[in-house]
């Protein structure tokens, strides 16, 4: 609760999912709070989250799932604000949620639009304010805090700027952020699209477009191993996608922006090592003696990649029936079935970004009362910080954690 008795004007720059839920916390606690929002409506990208049923956050919560140039700066924010106090306050506002196998915990209703709803409502009833089609163009602190949107100004105690980051500008991603936190002095790491595509100039690559597969997916950076996940990969007209894609982005774009060589390689039998595959190819041959060398990997990889993987494999075309293929050819099919290497040359950009990594340098701010440390009365939360998570909720949970740091110290 406040100390003294006039209650403090809090503005807070966006009525995303962080804004939402800091005015929801700030408000119980009878602060007077008022947001600003240059879209007409709150939580536009929220809305666009989890394919619209809002990934809200996982019950694996771990710091090993959140990145940041100082990942120290995280840990009061999730170790205060884990999965069990967020479910505990979502019960507290009526929003029911359902956890899957994965731990992955969604809307019981699975509509983001729901959670849009709740969070909205709940900080209606609680009195705050909404000033939509409102982009604070400006930030003065004189003895107070002016808030500068359109021809208007208005007067504050302290000010939030829960304003997002630059991903999916259609969804309300901007600089904004940025631009006004950099008149107070702080510096900005800078941004690059996380959680998005990634692109090959392998024309080869480009014509295996809508191919799924389960595969095993090794990040390379200048030709060195960095990390390997399993799960969906997907082949695109322009490269990769997919969930293992998705959370090899951030360190592929990273590389890039440093001017790196980055590649990925793809285990399409990760359940099969090397000999047991070699056996697998060795035993089909003999059963199919006589027959087209296709039907050799016919039903054990999707038909569109088999000319693929025999071009690959550098096996010479004029060998059409499978008892043509030696042992050479054998093990060298073996190989490219368990590394086939793309060439990443750049990723689908902020555009088609779930997330930004880099934002405000978070060594410029208090990691629990997120105020800066440049200016005294301006506030942090959300993803405009040098913050971000992996796919699976993380980012989301971000958002709430860091609003509840600084909402449930705010004096
Ligand atoms: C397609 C998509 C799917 C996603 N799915 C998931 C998911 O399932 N799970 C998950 O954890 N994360 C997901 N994310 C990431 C997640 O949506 C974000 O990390 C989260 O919304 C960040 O919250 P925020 O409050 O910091 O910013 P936002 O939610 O982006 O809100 C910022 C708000 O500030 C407003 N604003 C900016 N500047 C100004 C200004 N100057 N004046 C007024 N208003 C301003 C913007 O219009 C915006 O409404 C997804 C993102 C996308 C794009």
């Amino acid at each position: 609760m406040q100390t003294n008795n006039t209650p403090q004007n809090i503005a807070i720059i966006g009525a995303g999912a962080s804004a939402l839920f800091v005015s929801i916390i700030l408000a119980k606690k009878g602060f007077h709070v008022t947001l600003f929002e240059k879209n007409p409506k709150a939580g536009k990208k929220l809305l666009a989250t989890g394919n619209g049923k809002c990934n809200i956050t996982n019950k694996n919560l771990s710091l090993n799932y959140f990145f940041s140039s100082n990942p120290s700066f995280i840990k009061y924010s999730i170790e205060n604000f884990g999965y069990k106090e967020f479910l505990t306050l979502c019960e507290e506002i009526g929003l029911n949620l359902v956890t899957n196998e994965n731990g992955k915990t969604y809307p019981a209703s699975l509509q983001a639009s729901s959670v849009v709803d709740v969070l909205y409502n709940e900080a209606l009833f609680l009195g705050a304010k909404f000033s939509f089609d409102s982009k604070v163009e400006n930030i003065d602190f004189k003895e107070k805090a002016h808030i500068i949107s359109g021809d208007k100004t208005y007067k504050f105690d302290k000010v939030i700027l829960a304003t997002g980051s630059i991903a999916m500008e259609k969804l309300g991603g901007c600089s904004s952020g940025y631009e006004l936190a950099e008149k107070f002095g702080h510096n900005i790491i800078k941004p690059s699209p996380s959680l998005v595509q990634l692109t090959s100039n392998d024309k080869e690559i480009h014509t295996l477009s809508g191919v799924k597969s389960e595969a095993n997916v090794t990040l390379l950076v200048d030709n060195k191993p960095q990390k390997t996940l399993f799960g969906d990969l997907l082949f695109t007209n322009y490269g990769v996608s997919g969930n293992t894609i998705l959370d090899l982005s951030r360190e592929a774009n990273m590389a890039i922006l440093n001017f790196q060589k980055v590649d990925i390689v793809v285990d399409i039998f990760p359940t099969l090592d090397k000999n047991k595959l070699l056996a697998l190819l060795e035993k089909k041959k003999k059963i199919l003696s006589g027959k087209d060398k296709n039907s050799l990997l016919l039903s054990l990889i999707n038909g569109k990649l088999i000319p693929f993987i025999y071009k690959k494999a550098k096996i010479d075309s004029k060998k059409y029936f499978i008892d043509n293929l030696d042992k050479k050819d054998l093990q060298a099919l073996t190989y490219t079935l368990k590394s086939i290497k793309i060439p990443i040359d750049g990723s689908k950009g902020f555009d088609s970004a779930e997330v930004v990594a880099g934002g405000v340098n978070v060594d410029e701010v208090d990691n629990k009362t997120m105020e800066s440390k440049k200016q005294k009365g301006l506030y942090f939360c959300g993803e405009v910080l040098d913050v971000d998570g992996a796919c699976g909720g993380y980012n989301l949970h971000w958002a709430w954690a860091s609003a509840f740091s600084l909402a449930s110290n705010m004096k």
